[in-house]
């Protein structure tokens, strides 16, 4: 589908306001007690000024340094804020927000952001929120019971019997080797990502798709890491970052991966 330049322009702003929500929320959900209201630099305490607060530009401008003690900004703001502009414009590719396709666009974006949000808190803290990922999967039972078919599963029809399913599988599979492994294969969080996963999909076979991506990618980046010995032997590799991957690929492929694997069983 073609996309105008305005929509481009208009999805990657969006993208990038939604992803310094994403970096907000992530940062302030990790300190808790800390206060609502204006951004502060978290060394010299001083509130950001609005001009220091436009999404990637600032961080380009101020060389990232605070504008006040020159303190290093944190590479997630920008990487972070980069990362859904470009989701955003994905989400346009694939629904025109100008038009009657925007309900879809925007709850593809909203998932793209809080699970951004959920991976920094992970990579950074080893945190993973059960709340936002207890709130994502409550949405899409919504979006799931109202909307049908709005995350592009499309000609999967929405079943109560396979939504059970998508939940039990991630469930069971990833509670498993919790319980086995005492915690130390997979985080009690990473249960509750899988479960999401399962509601987010709402079909099983998808939701086995997506543990098996995730499970691919984060194989292979470990044993790259590994090998250049950035990740040392025996530390654990945070894997949100891969169930978050695997996800979105399978919310984008998973219909033309699952019509193509049809064409060698059939
Ligand atoms: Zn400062």
């Amino acid at each position: 589908m073609a996309l105008s330049v305005f929509t481009v322009v208009f999805s990657g702003i969006l993208g990038a306001c939604l992803g310094s929500f994403a970096n907000v929320l992530a940062v302030r959900w990790h300190e808790m007690g800390a206060p609502v209201g204006r951004s502060r630099c978290p060394l010299c305490r001083k509130t950001i000024r609005p001009k220091h607060l436009v999404p990637i530009f600032s961080y380009l401008i101020l060389r990232g340094r605070c504008a006040d003690c020159k303190a290093k900004i944190h590479i997630q703001y920008p990487l972070v804020e980069l990362a859904v502009a470009i989701l955003s414009v994905v989400a346009a590719l694939r629904h025109n927000p100008l038009g009657s396709d925007f309900p879809a666009f925007a709850v593809e974006l909203a998932l793209v952001t809080l699970l951004a949000a959920i991976v920094v808190m992970d990579l950074r803290w080893k945190e993973l929120p059960v709340e936002i990922m207890a709130l994502i999967g409550f949405s899409a039972l919504i979006v799931h019971v109202f909307a049908g078919s709005s995350f592009d599963i499309r000609h999967s029809i929405f079943e109560l019997r396979n939504l059970v399913l998508a939940v039990a599988l991630p469930l069971v599979f990833f509670g498993a080797q919790w319980l086995l492994s005492r915690g130390k294969w997979l985080g009690g969080g990473d249960v509750w990502f899988g479960v999401m996963m399962g509601l987010v999909l709402g079909n099983w076979q998808m939701t086995a798709l997506a543990i098996y991506i995730s499970y691919l990618a984060g194989g292979c980046a470990a044993a790259i890491l590994l090998m250049t010995k950035i990740l040392k032997r025996g530390a654990n590799l945070p894997f949100a970052p891969f169930l978050a991957l695997g996800l979105m690929l399978t919310v984008w492929f998973g219909i033309s991966i699952q019509a193509w694997i049809a064409k060698f069983i059939f």
